[in-house]
C-alpha cells in the first residue's frame, strides 16, 4: 500500500473521492465508486464501534456496500462529527483479516473451518462435561464491557459468578473509588466550567469528539484549561498551561492541592459540613502533606500547586479536576488512592452536582424484556477473588480481575473460558504469561478478527457479525462529559453479513440449544427494541430511522436529598472521604501518600508509561490498514524519550534502541524481555520516563497489516494485581534503554 495523507485517507474512507491506492479487493472503493455512480443511497443509523465512546452516526450505503459515514448531529458525544478512527474502523468491515467462518483448532495446532452446528455440538458436549464434573463455577466469561449481556445471562443460567471485564487493565480504581465514595460516576460539565484541570486525562488522544469541541469553544471564551501530564499530550497543546509532573506521583499532587485548599481556608465549608463524611479523618492523616512536601515528590513547584488550588477555589463550583480514566486508574500501586484523592479535591471545591463542576450523566430508564429469570445458585465464590473475603475483598466483583486468568487455570479453578470482544493476550500484561490461557480445557473466542487470543489460545472461534452488520437494541448515550438531556441510540444493520458469521444472540441461542438448555433467550432483537423504548413512549419506526433521540426532561443540578438529608446513594448519603470497606479489611479508609513501587536509578533507566494516539484505540485498531498508514506518516510506533536523556545515551531521533525489562514472579527466576524500538527524541516529555503509544505490537501472524509493527507496554510488564481495586499496575515498570539493535 502506498503512503497516503490523512486527508486522502478520510476522503477514501468516506467515499467522497477515489484515490488509486492498492487496497485489498474487498476495499476497492475506486472500482466500486465507478460502478455505482448513479445507484441510490440509503442512510442507516448506527453508532461507531471504534472505541467505547460509541458515537452515534449514519452509515450511507450504495448497492449494499458502505459508501460513507456521517456523525449524528443530535448526539451529545459527537455533535455531527467523527474522529479518524471511525472511518478506519468502518473499513475493517472489508478487512481480509476478519474471521470469516467458525474455526476449530486441530490436534496439529492448526485451525480448520467447522460448521456452526458442529461447533455448537462439540462445544456443548465439552462444556456440559466440564460443568457436570467441576460445576458452573469453573466457567468464566471474559468481555470488554459489563455483565448486562447475553454472556451474563449464560453465566447466571449455569451458576457461575465469573464474569470478568477488561476494567482491571483500564480504569478499575476510578469506578471502585467513586462507587464507594460517591455511589455515582459523575461527569465534567465543560460547557459551563471556568477552570478545568486535567491530570492523566487526554481528550485529544483518547478522543471524545464533543469534549474536544467543548474544550476548544471554552478556550475561545477565555476559560482556563490546565493539563498536568508527564507528556505534552494532544490536550496539553490546546491548554493554557502544560504542567509536567514526575510520573507515578499524581497522588502527591492531589494531596498537595487538598492541603492548600484546607490549610488556606479555601474549601467550601458549608458543602463539606452538609455533604461530606470523614473530612476530619482525612485531614488528620494528611495535615503534614503541604504543597512543599508534594512538590518535593511530584516535581511541580509548591507555588504552582498553590496557584492551581487557589485558582480552582476562586472559580468553584464552576471548576473541576477531571475524574480521569485509563491514564491513572490502574497503572500505579497508588491508583486507588489517586482516585480517592480526586474525589476529595472536587468535594472540597463543592462542585458535586453543580453546573460547571461535576454532574451526573443524564441517563434514561429503558425497559427490558420481562421473562422469568432462571438464576441458578452460584456454585462457589468468584474464581478471581474479586469481592471474596481473604482474597481481594474490596475489588468490585462486577468488574473482576482479568490479568490473572492464567493463574486461575493453573490452580484448576477455571476449566472453560469464553472471550467475547476481548483480547487479553495483547491487552493484559505479559503476553507470554497470558498465552497460558490456552491450557484451559476449553477456550472459545467470539471475535471479529484473528486477534492474538484467538490465534494462540482458542480451541474454537465463533466469529460475530461486524457492528455494521448488526442490529442492537437502544442504549443510553451518556458518560464522560455532561449533557443536560438524556439520549438513546441504536444500531441498525447497514449491510448484509459478508461472511458466515452470526450476531451474539444467535450464537448463544445455538450454543444453549445444543446444551439442551431450553429457551434461555426466548426473544429477538426486535422484542428487545420494543421493550427498551416502551417506557419512553417512542415509536419503533422513529428510533429505527433517527437512530439517536434526545428525550425532553433535563437533569437538574443539586445534591441528591431525601427529606432534607443528603442521599447520594452511599451508606451515609454523603460523599465519604473514608471508605468503610477498606477499613473493614485492615486498610486505611482515607488516602495518604504511597510511593511508587519502582523508580528509575541509572542513566539508562526509565519509567515506562503509555497513552493513546488520536488515530488508534489501544490495540483494537492495530490491524486497520488506513489507520496504520497514519501511524507510518507520524512515526507512530516510536518510543518517546526526553532530548537531554537521549543525548547522554548517544541516541538521535529515529535511532533504533534495545528496550529491556525484567519480568519477575514470586518463586520463579526472572525473565528478561528485549525489544527493538525506534526512538523519537523530544523536549515534550518528563526526563525520567519513556512513553509508548498503546496501539501497537500486534503478534498474531493472521493480522497481516499490523503484525510485527512496534511494541506494546504490556510486553515489558509482569502480570500483577493491585490489592484494593485489582488494577494491573503496568506503569510500575522500569526499562533499560541502549542504542543498538538485537
Ligand atoms: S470517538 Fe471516534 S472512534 Fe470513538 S466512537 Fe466516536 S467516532 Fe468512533
Amino acid at each position: 500500500m502506498r503512503n497516503i495523507s490523512r486527508r486522502a485517507f478520510l476522503q477514501v474512507a468516506t467515499g467522497t473521492a477515489a484515490v488509486g491506492i492498492a487496497i485489498p479487493q474487498l476495499m476497492d472503493m475506486k472500482a466500486f465508486g465507478a460502478s455505482v455512480a448513479d445507484a441510490p443511497v440509503t442512510k442507516v443509523p448506527t453508532y461507531c464501534n471504534g472505541c467505547s465512546t460509541g458515537c452515534p452516526m449514519f452509515a450511507y450505503v450504495k448497492n449494499g456496500r458502505l459508501w460513507k459515514l456521517e456523525g449524528h448531529p443530535v448526539a451529545m458525544k459527537n455533535y455531527g462529527t467523527l474522529c479518524a478512527r471511525a472511518y478506519g474502523v468502518a473499513t475493517d468491515l472489508y478487512n481480509k483479516d476478519r474471521v470469516r467462518q467458525p474455526m476449530k483448532r486441530g490436534a496439529d495446532g492448526k485451525f480448520q473451518p467447522i460448521s456452526w452446528d458442529q461447533a455448537f455440538k462439540e462445544i456443548a458436549e465439552k462444556l456440559t462435561g466440564i460443568i457436570d464434573k467441576h460445576t458452573g463455577n469453573s466457567v468464566a466469561w471474559m468481555a470488554h464491557g459489563g455483565k448486562d449481556t447475553y454472556g451474563g445471562m449464560f453465566l447466571d443460567e449455569i451458576g457461575s459468578p465469573n464474569f470478568i471485564t477488561h476494567y482491571s487493565t483500564c480504569f478499575t480504581s476510578k469506578t471502585n473509588a467513586w462507587d464507594k465514595m460517591v455511589s455515582n460516576q459523575l461527569t465534567v460539565d465543560i460547557r459551563r466550567s471556568k477552570y478545568m484541570l486535567f491530570a492523566g486525562r487526554n481528550y485529544g488522544g483518547a478522543i471524545i469528539p464533543a469534549a474536544m469541541k467543548q474544550l476548544t469553544a471554552a478556550k475561545g471564551l477565555g476559560r482556563k484549561i490546565v493539563v498536568v501530564d508527564p507528556r505534552l499530550c494532544e490536550l496539553a497543546k490546546i491548554a493554557d498551561e502544560w504542567v509536567p509532573i514526575r510520573p507515578g506521583t499524581d497522588l502527591a499532587f492531589f494531596l498537595g492541592l487538598a492541603h492548600t485548599l484546607i490549610s488556606e481556608n479555601l474549601y467550601n465549608k458549608s458543602f463539606v459540613q452538609k455533604y461530606v463524611f470523614g473530612f476530619e479523618e482525612f485531614w488528620a492523616a494528611n495535615r503534614d502533606f503541604s504543597a512543599e512536601k508534594a512538590a518535593s515528590i511530584c516535581d511541580i513547584p509548591a507555588e504552582k500547586i498553590r496557584e492551581i488550588a487557589r485558582d480552582m477555589a476562586k472559580n468553584a463550583p464552576a471548576a473541576f479536576l477531571d475524574p480521569g480514566y485509563h491514564g491513572l486508574h490502574n497503572h500505579y500501586v497508588s491508583s486507588t488512592q489517586i482516585a480517592q484523592a480526586n474525589v476529595i479535591v472536587n468535594a472540597l471545591l463543592g462542585n458535586f452536582y453543580q453546573h460547571g463542576g461535576l454532574m451526573p450523566s443524564a441517563r434514561p430508564t429503558l425497559g427490558s424484556i420481562k421473562f422469568a429469570k432462571r438464576l441458578q445458585p452460584e456454585k462457589g465464590p468468584r474464581a478471581d477473588g474479586a469481592g471474596v473475603p481473604n482474597e481481594y475483598p474490596t475489588v468490585e466483583p462486577g468488574r473482576g480481575i482479568a490479568q490473572h486468568m492464567p493463574d486461575l487455570i493453573a490452580q484448576g479453578k477455571i476449566k472453560a473460558v469464553f472471550m467475547y470482544h476481548f483480547n487479553p493476550l495483547r491487552t493484559a500484561p505479559d503476553p507470554e504469561y497470558q498465552k497460558n490461557i490456552a491450557k484451559a480445557e476449553l477456550v472459545v473466542t467470539i471475535p471479529i478478527d484473528w486477534n492474538e487470543s484467538s490465534y494462540y489460545a482458542a480451541h474454537y472461534i465463533l466469529p460475530e457479525h461486524y457492528f455494521l452488520e448488526r442490529m442492537e437494541a437502544p442504549k443510553p448515550v451518556s458518560g464522560n462529559i455532561s449533557h443536560d438531556y438524556p439520549q438513546i441510540a441504536m444500531r441498525m444493520p447497514a449491510v448484509k453479513a459478508l461472511h458466515d458469521t452470526k450476531p451474539l444472540l444467535e450464537i448463544m441461542q445455538g450454543l444453549t440449544k445444543a446444551m439442551k438448555i431450553d429457551d434461555l433467550y426466548p426473544f429477538t432483537v426486535d422484542d428487545e427494541i420494543a421493550a427498551a423504548i416502551a417506557p419512553l413512549g417512542i415509536d419503533k419506526a422513529r428510533i429505527q430511522t433517527e437512530g439517536c433521540i434526545e428525550l425532553p426532561t433535563p437533569i437538574q443540578p443539586g445534591f441528591p436529598e431525601k427529606e432534607g438529608k443528603p442521599a447520594c446513594g452511599t451508606f451515609t448519603g454523603k460523599i465519604e472521604f473514608s471508605i468503610g470497606a477498606f477499613k473493614l479489611h485492615g486498610r486505611l479508609g482515607v488516602p495518604t501518600w504511597i510511593p511508587p513501587l519502582v523508580s528509575p536509578k541509572g542513566e539508562d533507566e526509565f519509567r515506562l508509561i503509555h497513552g493513546k494516539q488520536p488515530w488508534h484505540s489501544h490495540s483494537q485498531t492495530n490491524n486497520t490498514p488506513y489507520l496504520l498508514e497514519m501511524t507510518k506518516s507520524y512515526n507512530g510506533t516510536w518510543m518517546w524519550m526526553n532530548r537531554k536523556r537521549a543525548e547522554k545515551l548517544g541516541i538521535s531521533n529515529g535511532d533504533t534502541a534495545i528496550i529491556e525489562s525484567k519480568i519477575e514472579y514470586p518463586g520463579q527466576a526472572p525473565r528478561i524481555v528485549k525489544k527493538n524500538m525506534q526512538i523519537k527524541v523530544t523536549d515534550m516529555l518528563y526526563p525520567e520516563c519513556v512513553w509508548v503509544p498503546s496501539a501497537h505490537g500486534c503478534f498474531s501472524p493472521n493480522m497481516t497489516y499490523g503484525y510485527g509493527k512496534g511494541a506494546s507496554y504490556n510486553d515489558f510488564a509482569a502480570s500483577r494485581v493491585e490489592p484494593l481495586s485489582g488494577g494491573c499496575m503496568v506503569q510500575e515498570v522500569i526499562v533499560k534503554v541502549r542504542k543498538g539493535a538485537l
